[in-house]
């Protein structure tokens, strides 16, 4: 049986996106996609849009949103929540409460910027920002590349952006324990976004991995953009061991900013089950 084109990890404007939610959409029917969900961060503000366009080409969409979560010793790992009802007031003043401390962040990482010699910053990222709540690191990036520090985005962050670089800052998000219970309390499924991207030893991927099942998360990407060969074959394996729904999506942030086009990631492997069989 030919598997479906679905697509379940990407960002618009609304966060850190390029394209608006509507052309989202009209970009992922383009690409052949048969299910969508729009993940922004910490921001469902795009899905009532991104339904209406869906609705009107025909396009199976679920709610989608990337929540930021603080895990262990200062580790960001990223939960995507897939076809919650939007209205559930928990989610909703939960990712108010995470959105709300990225402004201080952004100032905070402009000033370790500016004593490296990137100055304005934070005016700077501002003008690539759609919804100035969502200042994200992504909009810092496309800042520094039009001061020509680097020619592309993705090259960005492993000078400047990463841990451990200048303008690094590290900042409480969610714990795992309230984004899975915001999910799962508005009818939704949790999955774990891009695990190959976390620098977690595989005692800690077990820890995290155990720790997100016990509290109700039920599925991990195994693709993602983000994963190599090796990658799908590891989380794959840990779908199958941890009992997760796998997932698939490629965190399409915007043409020429992203490692894979919307729609376009292989196949999940035939005997895993994928998280759509569980959606509306
Ligand atoms: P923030 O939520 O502000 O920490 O920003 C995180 C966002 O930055 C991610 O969602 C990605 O869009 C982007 N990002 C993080 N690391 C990288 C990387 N190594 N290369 C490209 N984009 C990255
Ligand atoms: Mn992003
Ligand atoms: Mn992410
Ligand atoms: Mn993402």
């Amino acid at each position: 049986m030919r598997a479906l084109n679905a697509d379940l990890h990407c960002h618009s404007t609304v966060s850190d996106g390029l394209l608006a939610p509507a052309e989202l959409v009209r970009h992922a029917v383009g690409n052949g996609v048969e299910l969508l969900a729009l993940t922004d961060h910490d921001e469902i503000g795009g899905l009532d849009e991104a339904a209406k366009e869906a609705k009107q080409l025909g396009l199976r969409f679920v709610n989608g949103v990337e929540i930021s979560v603080s895990w262990g010793d200062d580790q960001t790992v990223h939960i995507v929540g897939l076809g919650f009802d939007g209205g559930h007031a928990p989610l909703v003043e939960g990712l108010a409460r995470v959105r709300s401390g990225r402004d201080s962040r952004a100032q905070r990482i402009a000033a370790e910027l500016d004593k490296v010699g990137i100055h304005g910053a934070y005016e700077g990222a501002l003008k690539y920002v759609g919804n100035p709540a969502l200042i994200s690191r992504s909009h810092f990036a496309r800042y520094i590349v039009e001061l020509g520090h680097a020619k592309e985005v993705k090259g960005v962050f492993d000078w400047w952006l990463a841990k451990g670089k200048p303008g690094y800052v590290g900042h409480p998000w969610a714990s795992l324990e309230d984004a899975i219970g915001w999910i799962g309390g508005a009818g939704g499924l949790a999955v774990v976004a891009h695990p190959g991207r976390y620098r977690l030893s595989s005692a800690e991927m077990a820890a995290m991995l155990g720790a997100f099942k016990d509290l109700g998360g039920v599925g991990i990407e195994v693709l993602s953009g983000s994963h190599n060969e090796e990658h799908v074959r590891e989380y794959a394996h840990l779908a199958r061991r941890y009992g997760f729904l796998a997932s698939r999506g490629s965190d399409f942030h915007g043409p020429g900013e992203s490692w894979i086009d919307l729609g376009r990631l292989p196949d999940l492997p035939e005997d895993l089950t994928p998280v759509w069989t569980r959606l509306p």
